[in-house]
C-alpha cells in the first residue's frame, strides 16, 4: 500500500478549518517577531521542558507528520503556540478552533509515542506588543485524542486515496512522455537537455537561450519528464509578466494535447487585485459574500475545479477564466480558491512573487508541506529588478501628511508622532540625498506603534476602508520586516524634494535592496532544482552573484539557431550618445536612418536612452526627411495605446517607431518577417549617474570588485542586447541592426553582444 504523507498543519486545515475566510486578524506578526516570541515562550519554561517535539503517527495510508511546539515533562502539558498582534478576542473562532485541531492532534501523537493515558493541551497566545501569554488549556484522555485523530483521518482518507491514484497516473504517463512535436528544433534539445540534466542531478541553471527556439515547451517538457523519476511532486513555471504566463499555459495544452492519458492538474495563480471580484469589499465575511461561509462550501469547489471524476483528457486546465467560472458556481472568492487549489495541482503558472518574494505562498507551501519542487522562471534576465523591488519599500511624507488629515482620531497621535521623528531626520540631512548605513530606530519605533494602532484599528472597525490608511499600513509593514533583516544587501536613504513651498516639498524614505541574493538563496536551495533563463544571462556571474544561485549552479550557452548572415549588425563609430554630445547626434543619426531606410524601405525600430532624446531625433528626422513614415512611443502608454504602437508594423507598411530603451517595445515584443527588418539603437542602456546609483555602484565594488559592471554596463547592455533581439526572430527573418555610438566599438562590450553576430564598423 502507498503511503500519503501530509504535515500536521495541512491535515487540519483540510478538515478542521470552517465557516469564513477572514483576513482581519492577519498580517499579524512579522517573521522574525514570530521565531523571537517563540522563543521567549520556551525560554521562560523550566528544565522539562522540551522544544519543537518531532512526531508522526499513521492511520490506513495516511502517514501524518509535524513538529509540536513544546511539551513540558513534569506538568504533563504539550504546548501549541501562537504569535499574535491586537486584541486576542476579536480572533475568529474558526481560527482558534483550527489551532485546537492542531494541538489535539499532536496531543495524539505525544501520547501514542509516550504511552500516556492523558495529557493537558494548550494554546499559548503571545502578544509581540506586551510580550504577554494568554494560556488556554483542556485536559484530554489519550482515547479522546486517538478518536479525534482518526476522526480527522477518516475526513481525509478519500482524499489521500484520490491524490495517491491521481499521482501514480500522473508518474506513469510521465516516464513515457514524448516530446509533442515530430523533432526539436535548433537548440531546443540543447536546452531540453540542460534542463533535464539538472534536474536529475538536483541542481540550479542558468540557461541563455535565444529567443525562436521553443524555450516554454524545451524547459517544461524535461521538468515533466523528470518528474516521475526524480519523484518531483510540482513544477512551478514563474514568469516575469501576463504573456509570459500565456506561453507557459500554451506549453501546457500543447504537451497535454500529445498526451491525452496524461492527468496533467494546471492553475494560473494571478494577482489578488485581477482576481478579485468585489474589489469595493474587504476580504471577510461580514463584508464580502465570497468570504461568507467560504470553508463550507470549498470542499465541493475543490472537487469540481479538479475534475476529479472526468478521464484525464477532459480535465480542464485551470486557467484564470476557468477558475472564476468554478469559484463563482460555488459562490466562492476565485483567488483564494486558487490559493487552495495550488495544493493540489502538478504545474502552477504565475508571476515570480509567488515563490521569491517576502511572504510567497508557493514557497511558504513549499516548506509546510515539504514538497520537492522544480522552478522555472522564464525571462531571468528580469529577476535582478524585480527582486529588488520585492524587497524594498519607501515612504512618502506628502502621504504621511494626507493620511493626517483624514485618518480617524484614534490614529492621530501615533501617526503624529511618525511625523514628527520624520521631521527632524530630514531637519537633521543637509544635502538633498543621503544614504545612511543604520536604520533611524526612533522613526522605525514609531512607525511600528502606527502600525499596531492601525491593526487594532482595523480590528474594531472592520467595515472601515480607507486605501490611504491601507496603504499606509501595507508600507509600514513592508518597512519593518524589511527593518529586522537590513544588512550590506541594501541602502537605507532620504531623498528631499523642494516644491514651490514647503507645503508642497517631500521626502522619500526608502529601504532599497539592491543585492536580492540573502533572500532568495534559501528559495534556490529549497527547491529540487530551479532553471533560470532567457536570451540575456550575460555574464553568469552577475546573475549568479546578485541572485544568491548555489556555487553548483550549471551553466549553459544554447547556441543560437540563427546565423551571422540573417542579421548585419553595424557599429556607428562616428557618432557618441553621451549625454553631452547629445545635441550633435541628433543629425548624423538622423541621416543614418534616412540612408538605411532608402536602401532598405521597410519597418524599424529605432530606441534612445530618454523621452527627450527620442523625441529630438524623432523631430530631426521628420524636418529632415519628412517622406518616411514615423511613429512613436508617448509616456504612460495604455494597453491600447501600445497595440496601436505595434498595429504599425505590418508585412506591408513602412516606417520608423522611435521607443525608449527598456520600456514597452524594448523586449517581448514578437514582429517577424517583414514586420521588422531592422533596429537602430541609439544608447548604451546605461543606467542614468545620480546619487542612488553611485551608492550602488561603490556597494557592488565593496561585495563584488565590480561597481561600475554591475551597476552601469550589464543591466545597460542587456537591454541593448533584448532590443537588438527584436529584428531576428524566425530562421527565414534577415535584418539589420545599428549601434550608434563609438563605445561599442570597445573589446569588453563587443564581449557581451551574441556570439553569432558579425559585427562592423564604419565611420
Ligand atoms: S472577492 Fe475580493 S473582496 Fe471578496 S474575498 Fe475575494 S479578494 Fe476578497
Amino acid at each position: 500500500m502507498k503511503r500519503y504523507t501530509i504535515a500536521v498543519r495541512a491535515l487540519c486545515e483540510f478538515t478542521a478549518k470552517t465557516g469564513d475566510l477572514d483576513l482581519r486578524f492577519t498580517p499579524s506578526p512579522t517573521a522574525q517577531e514570530g521565531i523571537a516570541g517563540h522563543a521567549t515562550v520556551t525560554a521562560r519554561r523550566g528544565s522539562s521542558y522540551q522544544r519543537e517535539l518531532a512526531l508522526a503517527g499513521d492511520y490506513g495510508a495516511l502517514h501524518v507528520r509535524g513538529r509540536a511546539d513544546g511539551y513540558d515533562s513534569a506538568a504533563n502539558r504539550l504546548e501549541e503556540i501562537k504569535t499574535y498582534r491586537g486584541d486576542l478576542a476579536r480572533m475568529p473562532d474558526n481560527q482558534r478552533q483550527l489551532h485546537w485541531a492542531q494541538a489535539k492532534v499532536y496531543g495524539h501523537l505525544l501520547c501514542a509515542t509516550q504511552a500516556l493515558e492523558q495529557i493537558t493541551l494548550a494554546l499559548v497566545y503571545f502578544d509581540v506588543g506586551s510580550q504577554k501569554e494568554t494560556m488556554l488549556q483542556h485536559e484530554h484522555s489519550a482515547a479522546e485524542l486517538k478518536r479525534y485523530f482518526e476522526q480527522q483521518c477518516e475526513l481525509f482518507l478519500q482524499w489521500a486515496a484520490q491524490e495517491l491514484a491521481h499521482r501514480t497516473a500522473r508518474d506513469a504517463q510521465l516516464e513515457q512522455l514524448a516530446f509533442p512535436y515530430a523533432g526539436f528544433r535548433p537548440g531546443q534539445r540543447e536546452l531540453a537537455a540542460a534542463m533535464y540534466t539538472a534536474s536529475k542531478r538536483g541542481v540550479c541553471l542558468l540557461a541563455q537561450a535565444p529567443t525562436g527556439i521553443g524555450k516554454s515547451v524545451g524547459s517544461l517538457f524535461p521538468m515533466l519528464k523528470a518528474a516521475a523519476q526524480q519523484q518531483t511532486d510540482k513544477v512551478f513555471f514563474l514568469a516575469a509578466k501576463t504573456p509570459g504566463r500565456q506561453l507557459a499555459l500554451d506549453a501546457v495544452h500543447v504537451i497535454r494535447r500529445s498526451a491525452p492519458l496524461l492527468p496533467l492538474r494546471t492553475l494560473e495563480l494571478v494577482a489578488r487585485d485581477s482576481a478579485c471580484v468585489h474589489p469595493e469589499l474587504a476580504c471577510h465575511g461580514d463584508s464580502c459574500p465570497l468570504a461568507r461561509g467560504f470553508y463550507d462550501r470549498l470542499p465541493a469547489a475543490r472537487q469540481a475545479a479538479l475534475d476529479t471524476c472526468l478521464p484525464a483528457q477532459q480535465q480542464r486546465l485551470l486557467d484564470r477564466q476557468t477558475l472564476q467560472d468554478i469559484a463563482l458556481a460555488h459562490q466562492v472568492c476565485p483567488y483564494y480558491l486558487g490559493s487552495e487549489l495550488a495544493r493540489w495541482c502538478d504545474v502552477i503558472v504565475g508571476d515570480y512573487n509567488y515563490y521569491f518574494d517576502q511572504s510567497a505562498m508557493l514557497y511558504g507551501l513549499t516548506v509546510m508541506n515539504d514538497w520537492k519542487v522544480s522552478v522555472l522562471v522564464d525571462e531571468a534576465h528580469n529577476m535582478v529588478s524585480r527582486a529588488r523591488k520585492m524587497y524594498s519599500a519607501d515612504m512618502s511624507h506628502s502621504s504621511l501628511r494626507l493620511l493626517r488629515k483624514i485618518a480617524p482620531e484614534a490614529l492621530k497621535k501615533p501617526l503624529e508622532r511618525v511625523q514628527r521623528q520624520w521631521n527632524q531626520l530630514v531637519r537633521e540631512q543637509e544635502d538633498d540625498y543621503q544614504a545612511y548605513s543604520e536604520l533611524p530606530e526612533k522613526w522605525l519605533g514609531a512607525l511600528q506603534t502606527a502600525a499596531s494602532a492601525i491593526s487594532d484599528y482595523q480590528n474594531e472597525h472592520p467595515t472601515y476602508i480607507e486605501p490611504l490608511l491601507q496603504e499606509f499600513y501595507f508600507n509600514a509593514l513592508q518597512f519593518t520586516r524589511l527593518a529586522e533583516s537590513f544588512g550590506p544587501h541594501a541602502l537605507f536613504d532620504i531623498e528631499k524634494r523642494a516644491g514651490r513651498s514647503s507645503a508642497h516639498s517631500d521626502s522619500i524614505l526608502c529601504i532599497r535592496n539592491i543585492v536580492p541574493a540573502p533572500y532568495l538563496a534559501p528559495r534556490f536551495q529549497l527547491s529540487h532544482s530551479s532553471a533560470l533563463f532567457s536570451a540575456t544571462l550575460s555574464p553568469w556571474n552577475y546573475f549568479h552573484d546578485l541572485l544568491g544561485m548555489p556555487d553548483n549552479t550549471a551553466w549553459v550557452d544554447v547556441e543560437s539557431p540563427f546565423v551571422a548572415e540573417q542579421l548585419r549588425v553595424k557599429v556607428a563609430a562616428h557618432i557618441s550618445t553621451r549625454y553631452q554630445h547629445r545635441q550633435q547626434s541628433l543629425l548624423p543619426i538622423a541621416q543614418l536612418m534616412a540612408q538605411q531606410y532608402a536602401a532598405q524601405r521597410g519597418n524599424y525600430l529605432a530606441f534612445f536612452s530618454s523621452f527627450d532624446y527620442m523625441e529630438k531625433a524623432a523631430q530631426t528626422l521628420a524636418e529632415l526627411y519628412p517622406d518616411i513614415p514615423q511613429w512613436s512611443q508617448t509616456r504612460r502608454m495604455d494597453e491600447a495605446a501600445r497595440a496601436d504602437f505595434l498595429a504599425r508594423y505590418t508585412p506591408e507598411s513602412c516606417g520608423i517607431g522611435f521607443a525608449v530603451l527598456g520600456g514597452a517595445f524594448g523586449e517581448g515584443v514578437d514582429l517577424p518577417g517583414a514586420r521588422l527588418i531592422g533596429a537602430f539603437v541609439a544608447t548604451l542602456g546605461l543606467p542614468q549617474v545620480n546619487p542612488v546609483n553611485e551608492q550602488i555602484r561603490q556597494r557592488m565594488d565593496s561585495l563584488f570588485g565590480a561597481g561600475y559592471d554591475y551597476t552601469y554596463t550589464y543591466p545597460g547592455m542587456q537591454k541593448v542586447v533584448q532590443a537588438a533581439g527584436r529584428v531576428i526572430r524566425t530562421q527565414t527573418d534577415r535584418g539589420t541592426v545599428y549601434l550608434i555610438d563609438d563605445r561599442f566599438d570597445r573589446a569588453e562590450l563587443r564581449a557581451l553582444l551574441p556570439a553569432w553576430w558579425q559585427v562592423e564598423s564604419f565611420g
